[in-house]
């Protein structure tokens, strides 16, 4: 049998990214107030936010920093609800919990997407929203954002996974106040560790940008002259803020900036080799790949598929045997202490919550990452060991004659 392709390491840093770390090595100019303007981390944000085409961006340490940050940045009250998928990853209820406020659960459906009736039901008293587009899935922003408008309430757009999916021919993380993005090496942009947040809201992001660990006037270092909004906003803010320093060094700047002109091609591909792979998986009868929303273009760097009518044995028996023949398939629901899973969230105030309809979901949704440097051979080689995997769970059910 021909080699499986590693699907664990992290995509490699384009060449470009050599001199300017050597130069920043030389000069020892690590810190991003060092330089008195333009920076590497002050140039990423620019470069990012045209990217996107939001206003502002501000650079930090994580996108579990960003939520964190745009939480504190809304100016919520202690103790404040907010409201968060049942299926995300821990790093969102820790930001709500860290940020002093209550995490409230909501039902995600079969898709991944958020079960908007139960999303809905859900907002009474609700302070802020963050929608997690989990593993790039985009759940139904349309009705998201005008559940929303309607009561007022703030969305965070948890977009880690999400760099460069569009909804309606927008940017995903432009949709909401707020979008927060991830350099962790398993997403689009790898710098290792990293985040970045984006806004338009002047007052928003001057206090993310001051507790972020703009100290003093350092502030004067993310503002273009002519910003008399955000000027003002940083004067209304002067010395009323903590700082949490969450802070991105120029070294990591170094490492994203000349990935990011290569995002358009890599998203290109990461949404070829997933409809490729999904469309040769769908032919078995136990694998289905969950379409996506209409007005949603995907950019997956991985696949998730439900497996169809097995239960708990033969679902762990399917990841066995495609163990065996050489893929690791995540079952969510299934690995021991999945941070994915909300029953192992024993962190939230009050306990975990029951969602049976997001639970049942976890219990079956198969989870492969699919690097977009992988070729059509590799490919299909991966959907021929799902596939046999599938055939082997299937042909021991019928020997058991159930
Ligand atoms: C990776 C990820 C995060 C956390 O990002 P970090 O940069 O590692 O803090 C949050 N939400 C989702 C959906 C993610 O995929």
């Amino acid at each position: 049998m021909s080699q499986m392709p590693n699907v664990h390491d992290a995509e490699p840093i384009p060449e470009e990214a050599r001199a300017e770390i050597d130069r920043l090595l030389l000069s020892g100019d690590l810190f991003r107030y060092t330089a008195p303007s333009d920076a590497p981390v002050a140039l990423l944000e620019r470069e990012f936010a045209d990217l996107l085409g939001s206003r502002y961006a501000l650079a930090v340490s994580s996108c579990s920093a960003a939520l964190f940050l745009s939480l504190k940045a809304l100016d919520l009250p202690r103790d404040a609800r907010v409201l968060i998928p049942g299926f995300t990853f821990a790093a969102v209820p820790s930001s709500v919990v860290h940020a002093d406020c209550q995490p409230v659960l909501c039902e995600v459906g079969e898709d991944y997407r958020i079960d908007i009736a139960d999303f809905t039901a859900r907002l009474d008293g609700i302070s802020a929203v963050i929608v997690s587009h989990m593993r790039g899935h985009t759940s139904d922003m349309d009705a998201i954002m005008r559940a929303c408008a309607a009561r007022d309430i703030p969305v965070i757009e948890d977009a880690a996974h999400s760099l460069g999916t569009t909804w309606n021919g927008r940017n995903i993380g432009t949709l909401g106040r707020v979008g927060c993005f991830s350099f962790q090496s398993y997403k689009m942009v790898n710098a290792g560790e990293g985040g970045i947040m984006i806004s338009d809201d002047p007052d928003l992001i001057a206090r993310a940008i001051i507790m972020s660990g703009a100290y003093e006037h350092n502030w004067a270092k993310h503002m273009a002259a002519d910003d008399a909004a955000l000027r003002d906003a940083f004067g209304r803010w002067q010395n009323r803020l903590p700082l949490y320093n969450l802070r991105l060094s120029n070294l990591s700047a170094a490492v994203i900036r000349p990935q990011l002109p290569l995002l358009a091609d890599r998203v290109a591909r990461g949404r070829d080799n997933h409809d490729f792979v999904a469309d040769l998986i769908s032919a078995s009868p136990i694998i289905s790949v969950p379409a996506p929303l209409t007005p949603e273009r995907r950019a997956p760097d991985s696949i998730q598929f439900n497996l169809v009518s097995l239960s708990d044995a033969e679902t762990l028996a399917f990841a066995e045997a495609a163990a065996a023949r050489g893929i690791k398939v995540q079952v969510f629901g299934q690995s021991a202490d999945n941070a994915r899973a909300f029953w192992n969230w024993n962190f939230l105030p009050g306990g975990t919550p029951e969602l049976p309809g997001t639970r049942a979901m976890l219990m079956r949704a198969c989870d492969v990452r699919l690097p977009v440097r992988l070729s059509r051979d590799e490919l299909t080689l991966i959907a021929e060991a799902l596939l046999g995997a599938a055939q082997d769970v299937t042909a021991d059910t019928r020997a058991f004659g159930t």
